[in-house]
């Protein structure tokens, strides 16, 4: 049975209640947080304290592996947190309370006191704190240092999102030039249009008298100046283009 209680673990501990699933309190003057992952069938039982010697932790592994014996239960030492992993079975409540009460006792008859599981303060009052991993007890520095990142991490989201609209931005402008360069087209065909009328004026009349002096035949000659004139308007067409959507 995996099933269980807040009230349970409210009624039966010095822990409360913070958001589903996560507890937090004082016990025998130790910071501890109690955090149950029904999908992974565990509870992360974690006592703050000052760091521990290497007489210490042995003293305290000798302690608990009578506790958790038999059981899928383990108890290490990280930097200032014993943090205990418990199967969440049906008598798992007891089972923690057990843990909790002896690591703590045993953490008391050594001295060692309560401190910032992330730099090992020792500080009397610590506040909760969301380190990105999940929620711990933190001391004032940790918190504002956690603070500082975590505006620091919204001032970089909102660079981001500053460089995104330039970016935007810029593909409006680029939008803008294809805008732009279509009038350029219009508007130099016009001015190729007068280019032909030009160009077909002149050229007819002196390639109609060449072609008439070398072939007798002047009308063939006009083909050719069909192809100069549809090339030159489509060389004005693009060069009003290219002029206009070249950004300024
Ligand atoms: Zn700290």
């Amino acid at each position: 049975m995996n099933s269980f209680s807040a009230i349970d673990i409210i009624r039966t501990s010095d822990l409360e209640e913070k958001e589903i699933n996560f507890f937090a309190g004082i016990h025998r003057n130790y910071y501890v947080t109690l955090l149950i992952s029904p999908i992974n069938s565990i509870v992360e039982l974690c006592i703050c304290c000052a760091a521990l010697n290497a007489t210490q932790n042995t003293e305290l592994h000798a302690v608990v592996n009578m506790l958790i014996k038999g059981s899928k239960d383990t108890v290490i030492y990280d930097d200032y947190s014993v943090v205990a992993t418990i199967e969440l079975k049906h008598d798992w409540i007891t089972r923690m309370h057990i843990l909790l009460d002896n690591i703590c006792k045993y953490l008391a008859s050594r001295m060692i006191p309560t401190a910032c599981p992330a730099c090992g303060k020792e500080e009397e009052q610590l506040g909760i704190g969301d380190t990105g991993r999940g929620k711990i007890f933190l001391c004032k520095d940790c918190l504002c240092e956690m603070n500082d990142n975590i505006l620091r991490m919204r001032e970089e989201a909102e660079k981001n999102m500053d460089k995104m609209t330039y970016s935007i931005r810029q593909s409006k402008f680029v939008r803008n030039d294809i805008g732009r360069g279509i009038q350029g087209a219009l508007l130099w065909s016009l001015f190729g249009l007068i280019i032909c009328a030009v160009e077909y004026a002149v050229l007819a009349s002196i390639v109609k008298m060449f072609f008439y002096l070398v072939t007798y035949e002047g009308n063939q000659s006009l083909t050719l100046i069909y192809v100069i004139m549809t090339i030159t308007f489509i060389v004005c067409v693009f060069y009003g283009y290219q002029k206009y959507s070249r950004p300024d």
